[in-house]
């Protein structure tokens, strides 16, 4: 019976979510990372929804073949699919360059990458994993900052979105470098956002609860475990992707014009006192 209610529950949200789709977007450019799968195919999907003309991205150049059609499916068509890890020079490079030989410029960037190779307390974690750990998160998130930041700073605006986590908050158990990794998010979309507000671009960060993914699956995966979890979740349920991706749409849009240098958490009422 519960189950049977969290199911309709969920398919409102994705019917809802599409249905929310507006044109508040229309003529701006987006990139989102890792943006093949999960959340961020959800927002990439959330964005072209709303009028932008978005680059969808990821390593493996077959899973961002798959998103585009995916996409191109939905009626979105002004999708570019681009492989690129994160981490690598080269790929930020090309990503960076190929939108804007493409469509001019760059009004969105939406840093949604992020790695968790081990599992384990902050003491525990070894060399390797905690560099791995940096360079995708955190690393990689500043680097790309640095390589959109001109072409915003040209345009006289932009939005930057950072993917963090409530982890960022309070670090989980198991999650211990992970967590902190997005704690460093918090803190990189306020400097950020200092530093570009004189240019009228802003920069905010999302910290999103436990979200139905593939990268969650550990969680959800085991119902012992889910019904655990979920004592400390007020909604009582895990969200869906598309829930983090209207919060997006939003802070990338004018709507949130005045809005910068923030954090938002969109937990289900989780705690998130730092
Ligand atoms: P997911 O469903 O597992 O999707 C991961 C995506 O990242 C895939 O498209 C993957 O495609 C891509 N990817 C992985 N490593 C990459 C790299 N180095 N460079 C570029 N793309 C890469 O994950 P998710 O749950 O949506 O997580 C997305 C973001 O939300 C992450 O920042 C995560 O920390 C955050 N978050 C998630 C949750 C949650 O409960 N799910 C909660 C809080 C925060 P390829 O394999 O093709 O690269």
């Amino acid at each position: 019976m519960l189950l049977t209610f969290k199911t309709v529950f969920h398919s409102q949200i994705l019917c809802r979510s599409m249905s929310q789709a507006t044109n508040k977007l229309s003529g701006k450019v987006a990139i989102v990372t890792a943006s093949t799968e999960g959340i961020g195919f959800a927002i990439a999907e959330r964005l072209a929804s709303d009028g932008a003309r978005v680059v969808v991205s990821s390593r493996r150049t077959g899973n961002v073949d798959r998103a585009v059609k995916e996409l191109q499916e939905k009626g979105l068509t002004d999708i570019m699919g681009l492989q690129c890890n994160v981490s690598k020079e080269k790929d930020r490079i090309n990503l960076v360059q190929e939108t804007v030989a493409k469509y001019g410029g760059i009004d969105i960037l939406v840093s949604n990458a992020a790695v968790n190779p081990a599992m384990g307390g902050i003491l525990d974690c070894a060399e390797p994993v905690w560099d791995k750990i940096f360079d995708v998160n955190v690393k990689s998130a500043w680097q790309l900052t640095q390589l959109v930041a001109p072409h915003m700073q040209k345009a006289k605006k932009g939005s930057i979105i950072y993917v963090a986590s409530i982890g960022g908050y309070h670090p989980l158990n198991l999650l211990g470098a992970y967590s902190l990794s997005k704690t460093c998010l918090l803190g990189l979309s306020k400097a950020v956002a200092q530093q570009l507000a004189p240019d009228n671009i802003r920069a905010n960060c999302i910290a999103p609860g436990i979200v139905k993914t593939k990268f969650s699956s550990p969680l959800h995966g085991n119902e012992a475990v889910y019904e655990k979890m979920m004592e400390s979740v007020p909604l009582g349920r895990m969200a869906e992707p598309s829930e983090m991706a209207g919060l997006v749409s939003f802070l990338a849009s004018d709507d949130a014009s005045y809005i910068t240098g923030e954090n938002f958490v969109a937990a289900g009422g989780m705690q998130s006192r730092l």
